[in-house]
């Protein structure tokens, strides 16, 4: 499969993160999987690109042609994909990927959490969507999201759309489970 993992560009300030970001680089490599990401070599992004390469899977990075050096693409991976903006660049992750994966990230990570999740909802694909929940960062953006399902905003059918994960190998199984 490939699986697109959305992440933060930067390292944050949780250790742990960045371990797991490593660790999952090296599981879903062992496990068949191949790497769609954004294509930078800094942060989350740059680690678990770096990890995937390191283990012997493959890596497709889709960046920006505006974004190339402030992202600083990563020049080490299988395959490096230019395209001209933003909205290209999530396009093409998509069409490309299986599975979509959310590790811990800022802005960037969760607009295109919510945009392949609302992409679902509405039946432009039907590939599933995991969040990767390290150390309870994403516990409030759930708590958010059955909010807005107790408010009557989301439908319980689409809530289901997003799977949470509390370790590497569930996330892995979610993502393999639904193909
Ligand atoms: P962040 O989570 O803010 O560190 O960003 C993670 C990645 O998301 C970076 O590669 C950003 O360039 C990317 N990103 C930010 N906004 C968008 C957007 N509107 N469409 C596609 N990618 C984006």
């Amino acid at each position: 499969m490939n699986i697109c993992v959305y992440c933060g560009s930067s390292n944050g300030n949780n250790k742990k993160i960045l371990d797991l970001a490593q660790k999952f680089g090296r599981l879903m490599t062992e496990r068949g999987h191949n790497l769609v990401y954004g294509g930078s070599s800094l942060g989350v992004m740059g680690i678990i690109a770096d990890s995937v390469m390191l283990n012997g899977g493959e890596v497709v990075g889709v960046i920006p042609e505006n974004l190339f050096s402030k992202e600083v693409a990563h020049t080490g991976i299988t395959r490096l994909i230019t395209v001209k903006d933003m909205h290209q660049r999530k396009s093409h992750m998509a069409e490309l990927s299986d599975a979509f994966v959310a590790f811990p990230g800022g802005f960037g990570t969760m607009e295109e959490l919510f945009e392949i999740i609302t992409w679902n909802q509405i039946g432009l694909i039907n590939k599933p969507v995991t969040v990767m929940n390290i150390d309870g960062f994403y516990d409030s953006l759930i708590r958010m999201i059955d909010h807005a399902v107790g408010v009557g905003f989301i439908k319980p059918k689409n809530r289901a759309i997003v799977q949470t994960a509390e370790s590497l190998e569930e996330c892995l199984d979610l993502c393999e489970n639904n193909q």
